[in-house]
Formats: C-alpha cells, structure tokens, sequence
C-alpha cells in the first residue's frame, strides 16, 4: 500500500532529512516509525500526504506514483489519506459535528450524507453523544479522538498519526492506540510515528525504525 523505493528528502538550505529510505508497507498492515527527535519521522509522514516532495527516488500509495499528482490534485488524494495529528488541530469555534463534518464539506459531499457519515466516525471513536459540544470542553484523550474521527471521516485507505499520544498520560495513550488498531482490523493500512517505546512494545506491530534519516534493519 506504501511503498518508498530509495527516497532523500533534503530541505532547503541543504538538510538532509532522509537518505535512500526503502521500506514497503502491505494493505492491511500496522506499523509504527520510531527514532529519536530529528530522527526523520515527521518528514517521512509529510512525504506520504503529499506535503513535502522528495529529491530523490519514488514513493508509491495504493500502486500510485506520488510523482504523478500535481499540485491540484493533491487535495483528492489527501481524501484517501486520514491523518491524526499530536495537538488534534481542531477548530476551536467548531462543534465537535462541524470539525469531523470539514473534510467531507470540502469534498463537497451532501448535508444528509454529511450527517450520516460524521455520525458513523463518531460513533466509532465513541463520542456520538458529544456531537454538540465545543472541543475545548473536552478531555485532552477526546479531543484526540475528535482528531481521529476527522481523520477516518472519509474512510481512507491509508491512516497515518504523528505522535497521536504525544500528550496524553500511558493509560489514554493505550484507549488511543486501540482504536488506531480496531480501523486497521477492518483493513485500513496504519502508520504510526511515535517514540513511545514502552507502548509500541505492548502493542506487537512491526516497527520500522529511522536513525538520521536513515532505516533501520531489524
Ligand atoms: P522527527 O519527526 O523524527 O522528529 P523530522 O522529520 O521532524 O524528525 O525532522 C528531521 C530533520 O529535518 C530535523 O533535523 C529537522 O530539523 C529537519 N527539518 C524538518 N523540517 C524542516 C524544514 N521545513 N526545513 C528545514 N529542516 C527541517
């Protein structure tokens, strides 16, 4: 479902973010990306959504050549793409129903769908009873599973999260974790970028390791 063949990622003013990175990840597979701070984690994520381009070598997702979007067709291949960030990125101004309803307005998808498919998302992050509120009156965990209900809203193929649990204490961390496993055993491909050591080994996933930019083997 993903597949990096030999990508570098330097960034302007010459950083080497990431050299000669191969790794293929099957449809229907979970891993995590771990690796110190700096490590490449982030970039890579960014490379797969389409937010950063490579200097060299060819990423694929579903079969696709990345190389082949160009600019205006990124925000349709962002739609098979969910991704979950640390700090949620929520709209503060926003209901709960309006934050997970804004991938699916954008894609200009009907207000009766619009209702159907946010409370189906919801429902599976177990907040369909919070549909209503404002983020901020939230729990740190359940702005996180607002983050992720975006995120699936579209029913992506693919779901990546950068550092999910970054802020969140062990045991929500795990709740979090869960929920990344229950979309992947309904066959959606899971990438997790975490360096949350301890959780990653409670969870028996394959574990794809970056060390200044460079894959780990093993
Ligand atoms: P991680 O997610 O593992 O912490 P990142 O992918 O965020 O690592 O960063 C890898 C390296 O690339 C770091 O040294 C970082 O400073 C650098 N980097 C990340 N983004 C940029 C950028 N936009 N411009 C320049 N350097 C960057």
């Amino acid at each position: 479902m993903i597949h990096f063949d030999r990508v570098t990622k330097r960034y302007p003013g010459g950083f080497e973010a990431l050299t000669e990175v191969s790794f293929k990840l099957g449809r229907g597979e979970m891993a995590f990306l771990t690796g110190h701070s700096g490590a490449g984690k982030s970039t890579l994520l960014k490379l797969i959504m389409l937010m950063e381009r490579p200097n060299k070598g060819q990423i694929f997702v579903g079969g696709q050549n990345l190389d082949r979007f160009s600019r205006g067709q990124i925000p349709y291949f962002r739609r098979h793409v969910g991704v979950v960030f640390q700090n949620h990125q929520l709209l503060f101004d926003r209901t709960v129903f309006d934050n997970v309803a804004l991938p699916l307005e954008i894609a200009g998808v009907a207000p009766r769908e619009i209702g159907r498919r946010v409370r189906a998302a919801l429902d599976k992050v177990g907040l369909l009873k919070k549909e209503k509120v404002f983020p901020i009156t939230l729990s740190g965990g359940e702005q996180q599973r607002v983050g992720i209900a975006r995120a699936v809203v579209n029913k992506p193929p693919v779901l990546l999260a950068d550092e999910p649990t970054g802020n969140l204490d062990p045991e929500l961390s795990e709740e979090i974790m869960k929920l990344f496993q229950q979309f992947n055993q309904v066959g959606v491909t899971v990438l997790i970028a975490s360096h949350d050591l301890a959780l990653i080994s409670h969870m028996h996933h394959r574990v794809i390791r970056l060390d200044h930019g460079q894959l780990q083997l093993g």
